[in-house]
């Protein structure tokens, strides 16, 4: 069959209501009409069902359409539908979905040939039942859907997608079209040889989206990162995805309480809540879904204006796809994805026990992710040239690294360290350990094995063993390294790695990336609450809160003390979001550790009790488990070298923290309650009467806790650092 340009731009008119085609979608269809085998490789929202839909109704017989997900399917089903009007049986799908009668229907306009478009579900087409029947009818064409699934190479490898070919020769020989969005040269080969379609016409599209901007961010602190983004972006749509379902709930939570409109949407919802949410975000009714990967194949919402990947995806076909749902009508798309190297051996760790070919390949697909992750070159750059696009321009403008653009330096000599150290070892240590001897970190393990007698133990211990750490990450991209995930991580050197070895050149590798090791981030949720409440209008009880400054002055005065020292806005703040009415709940809120709760908590979570029951007040008890904050290993780490009287530079190197991060982390410490004793470090570095100045001032003059204010009572002689440091002297010793 033929068909001219005018009698398909008619047919697209009658049926999809459309004036133009997009892209390739013409010169598809007209070969596929012509009886001829077509490969799609379309980016997501390019249009690829229009490419066998057409056809489909043009044809002479049943299309066949294989697609991987029963909820894509109803979905695309009732769209053909509701396009081609007033003929339900014009389209149907087939899959365990269907009850007996259900089915029967479907055979029944089948057979009557009413049917142009029959999608099945893999699982279903392999069945020996529907391929008797099929053999039955006439095909007008097979079309499989989100062909990457044949892949192993395929970020959603379906085993039963490798039958397909099989069967479809059995059932009977029409045009073949695949289609897909993932163009990796390895997929797209595999799909064209499984498919035995290696003669098929390529139509591949441009991957390039410029209207996307990529950015990479350090997850030290998503959560916060990601409130204060929405609020930046008020009233847009967008979708955050997250590897797990808690997650999901968890984060979806946490928006709320931060006055988001945000719903949760995973596979273990049940069905209804979970189309009720699903539709609630495509109507607008909230602004963002907070989603495990299952969101979002097939949803068409164009203006979609972010796409944020709390979690980094395992391969950067997953990424490109959920990226790729950003600002579908060409108008603005951020994509922002947080990245820590600890996730990345998460995912490592879901690999062990498979069968070693899927783990190289997983493996592969991750060191892909690490290496766009960590790169400083242009992300649009390599996301192109990893689907097999040359993109030709030095600077897309719309990435994070081209505008600010990050230093890298000749890594030959510290690539060349770290090999003497592994070969050295035998190969038998992790990065984290060889990161630690470089960098002269000590600790049990290492002492266990005499390391820290190693003669090259400290020797690279002008950095830190975050650097070292990278060094050897950038080698495994590089190929020069190799990571056993099987055996936990060992890294060794590769053939490549020992040519380098023995004639080293030059390398480069990235200066300023310093992703740090997302910590806890379960933890400063209350925190987050709090600070954005404050600026988002105030999520808080304003009677609440007024009452509880009451109660802080009449504790404070009792207690003679500063208001400030009792406990500060923030506290208050979240108290009249959280309604913590135990000593242990009170705890959650900012600045409340187990010294301040003990000490002052009485009075307000009484107070908070009886405005509750008096107000009818309905808790939110999800966010008050939730944020059950325990304290950071790093905080934990502190606390305990204050104990031993470590020296702060020392505590701080261990942490790879400079001295005003230190100091940070230890007035969060002392904010929340804990009590410390810092007096050896204070008595090392500061005069003995420079530090009784101090101390008067925040005991005598002091009206809050600004050290703004401290600065400029105290005039020009005295530094920030030593005002900090008697403050931290001041609030531990009276508030705690
Ligand atoms: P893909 O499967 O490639 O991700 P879809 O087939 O779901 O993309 O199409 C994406 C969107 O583009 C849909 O809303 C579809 O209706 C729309 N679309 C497809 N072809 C055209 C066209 N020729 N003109 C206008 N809109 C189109
Ligand atoms: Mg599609």
């Amino acid at each position: 069959m033929t068909i001219s340009s005018t009698e398909v731009h008619q047919k697209l008119k009658f049926f999809f209501g459309f004036d133009t085609f997009k892209g390739e979608q013409e010169q598809i269809i007209t070969h596929i009409i012509n009886g001829e085998d077509a490969f799609v490789l379309m980016p997501t929202g390019g249009g690829k069902s229009l490419c066998y839909q057409l056809p489909a109704l043009c044809m002479e017989g049943t299309a066949i359409v294989i697609s991987p997900l029963i909820a894509l399917m109803k979905n695309q089903v009732d769209a053909i539908r509701g396009f081609v009007q007033n003929d339900e049986g014009i389209a149907h799908f087939l899959n365990s979905s269907l009850t007996k009668a259900q089915i029967q229907t479907v055979k029944d306009n089948l057979s009557k040939g009413v049917t142009k478009l029959l999608y099945v579900a893999p699982e279903s087409l392999t069945k020996e039942e529907t391929i008797a029947f099929l053999k039955k009818i006439k095909i007008s064409l097979y079309a499989i859907d989100e062909a990457h699934c044949i892949s192993e190479w395929g970020h959603d490898f379906r085993p039963e997608y490798r039958r397909i070919h099989e069967i479809i020769k059995r059932i009977g020989v029409a045009p073949i079209v695949a289609l897909t969005a993932t163009a990796t040269p390895k997929v797209q080969s595999d799909i064209q040889k499984n498919l035995g379609m290696i003669d098929a016409k390529v139509f591949k599209s441009s991957f390039n989206r410029p209207n996307l901007f990529y950015e990479i961010r350090d997850k030290s602190n998503p959560k916060k990162d990601i409130i204060k983004f929405i609020k930046e972006n008020t009233g847009k749509s967008g979708i955050i995805y997250c590897l797990s379902r808690k997650k999901v709930e968890e984060l979806a939570a946490l928006l709320n309480m931060n006055g988001i409109k945000a719903l949760p949407y995973h596979a273990g919802l049940d069905p209804t809540t979970r189309s009720h949410n699903q539709d609630a975000f495509l109507m607008e009714q909230v602004d963002v879904i907070v989603a495990t990967i299952a969101f979002g194949m097939g949803i068409d919402k164009p203006d979609v204006r972010f796409v944020i990947h709390y979690d980094i995806p395992k391969s950067l076909e997953g990424y490109y796809q959920e990226t790729g749902r950003a600002g579908r009508d060409g108008a603005e798309g951020k994509c922002v994805a947080f990245y820590s190297y600890k996730d990345i051996q998460k995912l490592e760790k879901f690999m062990q026990g498979k069968p070693i070919s899927e783990q190289e390949i997983g493996k592969q697909l991750l060191l892909d992710v690490v290496s766009y992750a960590e790169t400083n070159q242009c992300r649009r750059k390599i996301l192109l040239n990893y689907f097999g696009e040359d993109y030709l321009q030095d600077n897309c403008g719309s990435c994070d690294n081209c505008l600010s653009p990050k230093a890298q330096f000749d890594g030959k000599e510290q690539m060349h360290l770290v090999m003497e150290l592994i070969l050295s070892l035998k190969e038998n240590f992790k990065a984290e350990y060889l990161s630690d001897i470089l960098s002269g970190v000590s600790n049990s393990v290492i002492k266990s094995y005499n390391h820290h007698k190693h003669p090259l133990f400290a020797a690279g211990s002008n950095k830190g063993s975050r650097f070292w750490a990278a060094v050897i990450r950038q080698g495994l991209v590089l190929n020069l390294l190799d990571k056993d995930i099987e055996r936990y991580g060992l890294i060794s050197v590769t053939d490549e790695g020992k040519k380098f070895f023995n004639t080293p050149y030059t390398i480069m590798l990235t200066e300023d990336r310093s992703f740090v090791e997302g910590e806890d981030d379960d933890s400063d949720d209350a925190a987050i609450s709090a600070k954005f409440s404050q600026q988002g209008g105030g999520a808080g009880d304003p009677v609440l809160l007024a009452m509880l400054k009451d109660v802080r002055k009449s504790v404070a005065k009792k207690a003679n003390l500063p208001t400030w020292i009792v406990c500060q806005d923030q506290s208050l703040e979240d108290m009249s979001i959280m309604y913590p009415i135990t000593l242990d709940e009170l705890k959650n809120c900012q600045g409340v550790g187990e010294g301040k709760a003990k000490k002052f908590g009485k009075e307000f979570v009484s107070l908070i009790e009886k405005y509750v029951k008096e107000n009818d007040i309905i808790r939110p008890d999800d966010f008050v488990l939730r944020t059950a904050a325990n304290k950071s290993a790093v905080k934990v780490f502190i606390i305990q070298s204050i104990d031993r009287k470590m020296p702060f530079e020392d505590i701080a190197r261990a942490k790879d923290m400079d001295m005003e991060e230190l100091i940070e982390e230890i007035e969060s410490i002392v904010s929340s309650g804990t009590r410390i004793n810092i007096d050896y470090y204070l008595r090392q570095n500061l005069e003995e009467d420079r530090l009784l100045d101090i101390y008067d001032y925040f005991k005598e003059e002091a009206q809050s806790d600004s050290i703004t204010d401290a600065l400029r009572d105290l005039g020009p002689d005295y530094e920030e650092e030593e005002v900090r440091l008697v403050r931290i002297k001041f609030i531990s010793e009276l508030g705690n």
